[in-house]
């Protein structure tokens, strides 16, 4: 295909009528698609159903005898800790295991350290002038959500391809206000980003002004590959060690893309220090986490390869659905230079660079036509995008049939505002 940048005033006027038409088409078939939320789809959380008749009526003991019918053990039974240890790289009695949300463990560190500071701090974070975080983009909304919420800065620093440009996370660290920085080093949200060893050593080693600074390190998708290919990570928490900072880093994870959405266990997983720190201010806020789905999921994973087969099994039902928005971005735009798009191997998002200045008008002419997408900005703090530029495709919840409609209506979305915006 001519890139549409090269194409006379003519035949763009030519090819904007076509497009027009094939939209007109699709828009008229008056269907209604969801392409904006990564939820695992029922035929996932099904792959976990015989969670639900575990253990039984009479299974409530743990390995050290705890009835995990009752109140305490605030940090998670051993063998919990023990299951997603190799999986966090962190060791047993440095990890926690929370009820089902790692977001709220996140929202819960935040809010812990704007009120009382982390190990290292001279003051609440609170009670410095300005706080600040660094914010790589596109990234999570419900990160950015958590610093608005809250009333610390967000700056946002651009992802590469291997993390977020490190020169620029760098130059920001040095500000003593800049007190943090969000990083989902797998599969990120949305863009896919794999850290690369490099960035990883450079988080873990870099000078920052704030002697308190902490890597909120989200491990959402460490397990939630698209390929047969189970791609790793370095270990933040060894990278931070090495370099002197060993209480750089919060790791958080959760099974809620692995067992159950609603119903998954959360982790965080620090420094000794860290881990006492979270532990102080969590004892005031509960007695002690749900150990009967600690113990519930240990019967029901096992093992590291217990997790690993059953994400093969996440992965056989979802990676079809990534193929065919590959496939349909790939048939109606490859060569156009309207758009470009990431091939995730892992995750679940897929993110797409419209051009610029059409990300709001992609997602109106799509809803316009039936397919609700995630607001265009949502992927940057503020929900500002300066290029309005990036949508956030969320295929895993939809069905295959309806992944493939919605992609075919979506890549015309596209493809016509970019005409729109080169024929106004
Ligand atoms: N972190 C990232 C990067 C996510 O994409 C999501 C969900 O989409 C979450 C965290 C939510 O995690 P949890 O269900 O453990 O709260």
């Amino acid at each position: 295909m001519t890139p549409i940048d090269q194409l006379s005033k003519a035949e763009l006027a030519a090819l904007r009528a076509s497009v027009q038409a094939n939209y007109d088409a699709f828009r008229a078939q008056g269907l209604k698609l969801d392409m904006t939320r990564g939820k695992p789809a029922p035929d996932q959380l099904d792959l976990a159903n015989a969670m639900l008749s575990l253990m039984g009526n009479a299974d409530y003991r743990s390995e050290a005898g705890e009835d995990a019918r009752n109140y305490g053990n605030l940090q998670g039974l051993a063998e919990a800790r023990a299951l997603i240890a190799p999986i966090l790289g962190a060791p047993p009695e440095q990890i926690v295991v929370g009820d089902n949300s790692s977001l709220a463990l996140m929202h819960d560190s935040l809010v812990y350290a704007l009120t009382k500071g982390v190990p290292g701090s001279a003051r609440p974070w609170a009670k410095e002038e300005s706080v600040a975080f660094i914010c790589p983009a596109p990234g999570y909304d419900r990160h950015f959500a958590i610093c608005e919420e809250y009333g610390v800065r967000m700056l946002p620093v651009r992802m590469t391809g291997e993390g977020p440009d490190m020169e620029e996370v760098e130059r920001l660290a040095a500000d003593p206000a800049v007190k943090g920085i969000w990083a989902v080093p797998k599969y990120s949200n949305p863009t896919g980003d794999i850290y690369s060893d490099a960035t990883v050593a450079r988080l873990a080693a870099m000078r920052t002004g704030a002697r308190d600074f902490r890597i909120f390190w989200d491990d959402a998708y460490c397990v939630h590959h698209l390929t047969a290919q189970r791609n790793a990570v370095a270990n933040i928490l060894e990278e931070c060690a090495r370099a002197g900072n060993q209480d750089r880093a919060f790791i958080f994870a959760s099974t809620s893309k692995i067992t159950l959405a609603g119903a998954g266990l959360a982790f965080f997983a620090s420094s000794p220090a860290n881990v006492k720190w979270y532990l102080s201010s969590a004892s005031k806020r509960s007695i002690g986490p749900d150990k009967l789905n600690q113990l519930r999921h240990v019967r029901f994973l096992r093992d590291a390869e217990g997790i690993n087969a059953h994400m093969d099994a996440h992965r056989a039902l979802i990676a079809p659905k990534f193929a065919a928005v590959i496939e349909a971005l790939d048939r109606h735009l490859a060569g156009t230079g309207a758009a470009n798009w990431s091939v995730p191997q892992g995750g679940y998002f897929i993110s797409v660079e419209a051009s610029a200045g059409t990300a709001r008008r992609v997602v109106e002419l799509a809803k316009a036509a039936g397919v609700a997408l995630t607001p265009a900005g949502a992927t940057w703090p503020y929900g500002k995008d300066p290029d309005d530029s990036n949508l956030r495709l969320a295929p895993t919840f939809p069905t295959l049939a309806e992944v493939r409609a919605a992609s075919e209506g979506i890549a015309l979305c596209i493809l016509l505002a970019a005409l729109e915006a080169r024929t106004a």
